[in-house]
């Protein structure tokens, strides 16, 4: 019986522009967009080179279900060295005493952490989201909203900070199972020790949610939640810079109880079989953020989102809480007179690409907003530093504090040009920052 005839066999050699010249075409336009935008999303980055080649690498055909040395499939002999290779950088980077590299996301790492602590219906207290919190800490209409009894902090009204007094109280009220720190749009240093603290107070169990930070706290530049939590997450694509992906990690007071319990809750629990090639991406990025090079990298972000926030409040913009400790700032545009969703449009209009943001105790819908939320992780690693980020400040002024005119939006579309071009390819940004490695086409297009 033939199967798959001679020329079938042949298709499979040939690239994506010949078998899918519209799936070719839309890559393409998205690198050029890429190229041609400065990115401000706070939770975006660009990969290296090398991340890039492992996330599209063969890895992605071999199936393996389990751990290294427990697998459900024959010939894992190179996949295990694999895992166990990341395991043992993600340790070392962190300072964990257990990893797990399996969750494809994030939001995956953090559903199982639930499922090894929590019972349906059991209490999680996490931060609001329209405060700063995330989806997936219990929002109603997720997964994790309707299958546990989800409340939330909020901010300090006036200071527009996390109040660990207020926090307690809360915990003392609520009696969670669970407590969950950390953010997705919080400005400020979070303080684990406080956290455990009111966790130990009241018999919760303390989950560090560091998807925003990990590059800061991997580079020694935001506290770290150990030894302090009980369950550590992060995604692993936005301050580190690594593939689209997830990290769980345990402390050693936590592993001997736990390591086992939250193996068995991402795999079979939540998941199924290992993205092999992420987690050969996640290796690379692990290996990365060990040279000095990652931390000079992330000292930079962090003196670009200082200098970024500075330069907008000279000019007259409310920043939430008064500036920032992080890669990212919250801009108030109540006193501009406009929404987060009409400033968020103004700029992608001259190729300057953020979101629109909620901010604490906002009185617009979610779909409109009074806020937006800027960070640098992407620009830094795209080399722009200090002279670049004026320029930015002085661009997103000008498209908000007054309605553009069609000569002001003309001029600033110039000078994104300008800057884009000071620093030309998204794929040389490494080699020409000094910080990781050069990267050249990445999805080798040609014509
Ligand atoms: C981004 C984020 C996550 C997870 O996001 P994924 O897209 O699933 O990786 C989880 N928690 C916080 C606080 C985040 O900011």
């Amino acid at each position: 019986m033939q199967v798959l005839d001679k020329t079938q066999l042949k298709n499979y050699g040939l690239g994506l522009n010949a078998v899918d010249p519209e799936v070719f075409d839309i890559i393409k336009r998205e690198h050029q967009r890429q190229k041609d935008n400065i990115e401000l999303i706070a939770s975006a980055n660009f990969v290296s080179r090398a991340v890039l080649e492992a996330t599209g690498s063969i890895l992605t055909n071999k199936v393996a279900e389990g751990y290294p040395g427990r697998r459900y499939f024959s010939g894992c002999e190179n996949i295990d060295e694999l895992e166990n290779l990341a395991i043992a950088r993600a340790k070392e980077l962190f300072g964990a005493a257990h990893a797990n590299l399996e969750p494809y996301t994030g939001s995956q790492a953090n559903q199982a952490v639930y499922l090894t602590v929590l019972k349906p219906g059991d209490r999680i207290l996490g931060m609001d989201l329209g405060h700063g919190g995330h989806l997936s800490h219990g929002a109603k209409f997720t997964m994790t909203g309707k299958h546990y009894d989800c409340h939330f902090y909020q901010v300090d009204p006036d200071t527009e900070r996390l109040d660990y007094d207020r926090i307690l109280t809360q915990a003392k009220d609520i009696r969670p199972k669970l407590i969950i720190a950390g953010a997705s749009a919080y400005p400020r240093i979070i303080d684990f020790q406080s956290f455990r603290e009111i966790a130990d107070e009241v018999g919760a169990y303390l989950l560090a949610d560091i998807a925003h930070i990990s590059g800061l706290v991997a580079a020694g530049l935001h506290p770290s939640p150990f030894p302090h939590a009980h369950f550590v997450t992060t995604s692993t694509q936005k301050t580190m810079g690594g593939p689209r992906s997830g990290i769980i990690l345990l402390g050693e007071h936590s592993a001997p109880e736990f390591a086992r319990k939250i193996d068995s809750a991402v795999f079979p629990g939540v998941q199924g079989a290992v993205h092999v090639h992420a987690i050969a991406a996640k290796a690379v990025m692990l290996k990365e953020a060990m040279s000095p090079n990652f931390v000079a990298y992330q000292r930079q972000n962090l003196e670009n989102s200082r200098i970024l926030a500075a330069d907008l409040m000279a000019r007259g913009f409310r920043l939430v809480s008064g500036g920032t400790d992080n890669h990212l700032i919250l801009l108030d545009l109540t006193e501009k007179g406009i929404t987060g969703k009409e400033a968020e449009n103004r700029l992608a209009s001259v190729r300057i690409t953020v979101n629109k943001n909620l901010l604490p105790y906002d009185s617009q819908k979610p779909t409109v907003c009074s806020g937006i939320r800027v960070g640098t992780s992407a620009i830094t690693t795209r080399g722009f530093g200090s002279e670049e980020i004026h320029c930015i400040a002085e661009l997103i002024d000008k498209m908000l504090s007054s309605e553009p005119t069609v000569n002001t939006i003309a001029k600033v579309q110039d000078e994104v040009s300008r800057l884009c071009g000071l620093h030309p390819h998204i794929d040389s940004i490494y080699e020409q920052n000094g910080h990781k490695f050069a990267l050249q086409s990445p999805y080798q297009l040609q014509n």
